[in-house]
């Protein structure tokens, strides 16, 4: 299985338009056997508590990963199954949800900005400022003059962090209809699930063409070189963990990092 193409294959090119429709969300781009797959994921679980210990030990840069999709699309699940490797004290999840009113008094990037990982540590956004150009654009919760000035504003930001050592990787992942129906419907038969369901989440559903427009140029405008976004097809399970585990370890791969050097010979301490 090479997985090395995954990435090339799955980056939303920085200035070209995306199109979702052209993008099959049950693709595995390649890949076939998921048993494969699955053994790839637990090899990059491991590779990645060792480069988490390095990101920590330089202390140089910070890796934020920011996950969005509608819902049902696996924001969770991916961190369950992707991250579950790594130290939670070098690492921290941040869910945004909906702005409290000390939120909606600042500018939208403020409670995103207080979020952002420190040198050495992992961020995960579950759901970020994207919500500001994409549930907000939807349900004209601003004015189409204040949402469609944000890609840009969203584009400084982020270049402002990478300049400042923040590694940013985007995913979107990217399910059918018909897949969030199957997994809406499993989650409203599950009691271990229903109970955070709300009718709301089935009516956004209904407003699928409108997000998907909105998805459509949030891709389109904000993939940069500096912080691009990978569309994920995510209808399976196997492929969406594999691709983004395979994304997350190459990049911390091209970090090329070392343990610092120590001023002293270890071999001539003796501990007393
Ligand atoms: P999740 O679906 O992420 O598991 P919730 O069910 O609590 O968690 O949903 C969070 C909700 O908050 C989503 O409907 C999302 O669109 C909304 N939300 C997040 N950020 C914003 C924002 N900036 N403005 C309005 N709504 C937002």
């Amino acid at each position: 299985m090479n997985l090395k193409n995954l990435s090339r294959k799955l980056i939303a090119e920085p200035g070209a338009k995306v199109r979702l429709s052209d993008l099959d969300p049950a693709d595995t781009i390649g890949v076939k056997d998921e048993q494969e797959a699955l053994k790839a994921v637990e090899k990059n679980r491991l590779k990645m508590e060792e480069l988490q210990m390095l990101l920590h030990a330089e202390n140089k840069r910070a890796l934020l990963i920011v996950l969005q999709g509608m819902d049902a699309s696996g924001k969770d699940g991916t961190i369950r199954h992707v991250m579950n490797g790594i130290n939670p004290q070098g690492c921290e999840v941040t869910s945004f949800k909906v702005p409290s009113a000390e939120e909606l008094d600042h500018d939208f990037l403020w409670r995103i900005h207080k979020a952002v990982p420190a040198k050495g540590d992992i961020g995960i956004f579950n759901r970020s400022h994207y919500e500001d150009i994409l549930v907000v654009r939807v349900h004209n919760l601003v004015s189409k003059e204040v949402w469609s000035a944000r890609p840009k504003q969203i584009n400084r930001f982020e270049r402002i962090l990478s300049e400042n050592d923040v590694k940013i990787l985007k995913f979107f992942l990217h399910i059918s209809k018909n897949e969030q129906k199957k997994r809406l419907q499993e989650r409203m038969a599950d009691p271990a699930k229903n109970w955070k369901m709300s009718l709301q989440d089935l009516k956004e559903r209904e407003l699928w063409k409108e997000y998907m427009e909105a998805y459509q140029d949030a891709l389109t405008e904000c993939g940069t070189e500096c912080a691009p976004w990978f569309i994920i097809p995510a209808d399976k399970k196997w492929f969406r963990n594999l691709a983004v585990s395979q994304i997350i370890i190459e990049t911390l791969e091209s970090f090329k990092m070392n343990y610092p050097k120590l001023n002293f010979d270890p071999q001539k301490i003796v501990v007393k």
